[in-house]
């Protein structure tokens, strides 16, 4: 039996799609959210601290902040091939927090970024199969994007 629990956190980060063949090719930005969605057993061990959980939220938590937000929030998420975004933003002051990735950056993409960011930082010391299954990212209030790792 397995159970899931979730938690976001949120991030004011700019972004644009280059090749967008409207609106979106602009500089702009949204609040996003970025929501972990875990899989496992619960601790049934008597006494520790995650007994009757999957993984303490605050875990959790601090994960998210420390992988999501302190990486993108305030910044500007610029593709690497988006020579002319890349151009603009160079010439910025070198405090400006410019994230370059290796992918447009649309929801979809930003959700396999996610995932992968803190995939790695996921896992108990209580063998309860604990593991991220998928991160949800937000965009706007209608429009959500997943992505889940490929079944092995
Ligand atoms: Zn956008």
């Amino acid at each position: 039996m397995s159970s899931s629990i979730r938690r976001w956190v949120e991030t004011d980060t700019g972004h644009r799609v280059p090749n967008h063949k409207s609106k979106c090719r602009h500089f702009h930005g949204h609040r996003y959210r970025w929501e972990a969605e875990l899989e496992g057993e619960v601790v049934q061990e008597e006494g520790v601290s995650e007994e009757g959980m999957l993984i303490d939220f605050g875990d959790v938590s601090s994960i998210l902040e420390e992988h999501i937000h302190d990486v993108v929030d305030h910044a500007f998420v610029v593709y690497e091939r988006d020579e002319e975004a890349i151009e603009v933003l160079s010439g910025l002051s070198s405090d400006h927090r410019t994230v370059v990735v290796p992918f447009i950056p649309t929801a979809e993409n930003l959700a396999k970024w996610a995932f992968e960011q803190v995939s790695p930082h996921i896992y108990s010391s209580y063998g309860n199969k604990l593991r991220l299954s998928a991160m949800h990212v937000r965009e706007t209030p209608k429009s959500w994007a997943s992505w889940h790792p490929p079944t092995q």
